[in-house]
């Protein structure tokens, strides 16, 4: 068995350090029991992190702590209730500690045509997408350390007339104003707010569109071609982005927003 001399060994500790991004960082993931949210928090315990992860469904909550393991927690609240939040945040930093990091990912599709929408799809909508998220950091403030980072997500649909969305892309735009304000507000305590903007991404967000394995490939080839780089979103495109704008190798990135789209929004 090879044995490593003591300055080698220290050498190689380092090194494997630098490679883990998130080494000491606890993050909160809502929505992380699936597609984006669960891919993100794959990558920060990988990359040392201790995550919370929240969402509605208990089933897959509980499949997601498994596959996630001993740095993981997911704990059941609704982001529209701005109790149910404070309370898993309050539990969550209880076991793992003050939070690095915020992923305010949680969201709902919800076709909102102007000839046939509802009021209570609107507000739903508008509740899930944009007030809870608003909600979320308000309601993880207190338990966020000094030198933060908070992601939200948004949404290509906040800039493309996609027709059927007016509610979604609303809510989207919204985000990309909110995490501005956010940003003044909070940089004095070194606080950094940006927005993660995905195109469209292979996830069950897309409900009956990729139900079977027959509408998955229509959908992938009619996204293929309004797409300039040819091809549809993995969750992963987008945890990578996330990653960089929860590390420190975004130390200067404030208020921005990230388009992780495959060139949709700079097409003509
Ligand atoms: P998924 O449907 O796979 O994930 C959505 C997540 O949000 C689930 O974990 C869901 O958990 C959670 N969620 C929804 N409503 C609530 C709620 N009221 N309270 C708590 N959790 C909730 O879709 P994606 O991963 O694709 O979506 C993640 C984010 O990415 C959304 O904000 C979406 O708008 C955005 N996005 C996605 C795109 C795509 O093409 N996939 C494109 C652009 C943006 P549960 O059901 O357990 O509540």
């Amino acid at each position: 068995k090879t044995k490593w001399p003591r300055w080698q060994s220290s050498f190689i500790m380092q090194l494997v350090e630098a490679s883990v991004r998130l080494q000491g960082k606890t993050a909160l993931i809502t929505g992380g029991n699936s597609g984006i949210g669960l891919a993100t928090a794959r990558l920060f315990v990988a990359e040392g992190a201790k995550v919370v992860i929240t969402g509605r469904n208990k089933e897959t909550l509980e499949a997601a702590a498994k596959e996630l393991g001993p740095n993981a927690i997911a704990l059941a609240a609704d982001a529209t209730d701005i109790a149910a939040t404070e309370a898993a945040i309050k539990r969550g930093t209880e076991t793992f500690g003050k939070l690095d990091i915020v992923f305010a990912n949680a969201g709902i599709p919800g076709g909102t045509p102007l000839g046939s929408a509802t009021l209570e799809v609107f507000e739903k909508v508008i509740s899930t997408n944009l007030t809870g998220v608003f909600f979320t950091v308000q309601s993880a403030l207190p338990y966020l350390n000094d030198n933060a980072s908070i992601i939200l997500n948004g949404s290509v649909i906040s800039v493309l007339g996609i027709p059927g969305y007016s509610a979604y892309g609303a809510a989207k735009a919204g985000v990309r104003a909110m995490a501005r304000i956010m940003a003044s507000e909070l940089s004095p305590r070194g606080i950094r707010v940006n927005v993660v903007a995905p195109g469209a991404i292979r996830t069950p967000i897309w409900g009956a569109a990729v139900a079977t394995p027959e509408a998955e490939k229509a959908f992938e080839q009619r996204i293929a071609l309004s797409t300039p780089l040819g091809r549809i979103g993995e969750p992963d495109h987008i945890a990578k982005t996330v990653l960089f704008l929860a590390s420190d190798d975004s130390a200067h990135v404030q208020g921005q927003e990230i388009f992780v789209d495959g060139g949709a929004v700079a097409s003509p």
